[in-house]
């Protein structure tokens, strides 16, 4: 597997599919959550309605992943999972880990050959930027996975330094 990084937008992203750093509601937020929907258009909350509703009752779990339409967007499918919230006092790595195995697991499932990934919690959620990219990176590496290319996104040049450092280690 290719490990590739871009500095852009992920809702921009052509690729089988792009991740959703998303909330446990998956009925919408900011940062890349807000920009996913915004572009991907109505279909996108349609079919996590529908989730909710069905067997996501409660909500998706921190560390898991589900796929959906990509709606308008140039990707076929978005993997929306949830990552945990940085804690001081808690170690949260396995779950920030879970996130991105999940999602190439549910990539496989579908078929998708490339995959973008944001940084995920890194945002509202407070991860440190360094450390989120050697777990980030250490897992897709580690993941027994079908797909090709796994593209991180990043928003800005300093997350973008950061990742390229940690994937030339
Ligand atoms: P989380 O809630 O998991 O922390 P956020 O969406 O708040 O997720 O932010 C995750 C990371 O994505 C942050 O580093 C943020 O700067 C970046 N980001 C925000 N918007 C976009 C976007 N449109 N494309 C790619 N990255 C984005």
């Amino acid at each position: 597997m290719n490990v590739t990084l871009v500095q852009g937008d992920i809702s921009e992203q052509r690729a089988d599919a792009i991740v959703n750093a998303a909330n446990s509601s998956l009925l919408g937020g900011g940062g890349v959550d807000g920009a996913i929907h915004r572009r991907g258009g109505p279909e996108i909350l349609e079919e996590c309605r529908r989730l909710r509703a069905g067997h996501y009752g409660k909500g998706l779990p921190t560390g898991r992943a589900v796929a959906t339409t990509a709606g308008l967007l140039p990707a076929r499918w978005v993997i929306h999972t949830v990552g945990p919230v940085y804690s001081r006092s808690q170690d949260r790595s396995e779950l920030l880990a879970s996130c991105h195995q999940e999602s190439l697991r549910v990539a496989d499932e579908l078929g998708a050959r490339t995959v973008a990934f944001p940084a995920i919690s890194t945002g509202v959620y407070g991860w440190p930027l360094d450390d989120a990219a050697r777990i980030a990176v250490a897992a897709v590496r580690a993941a027994g996975t079908s797909v090709e290319e796994v593209r991180f996104v990043l928003f800005d040049t300093a997350a973008y330094e950061v990742f390229l450092a940690r994937i030339s280690r």
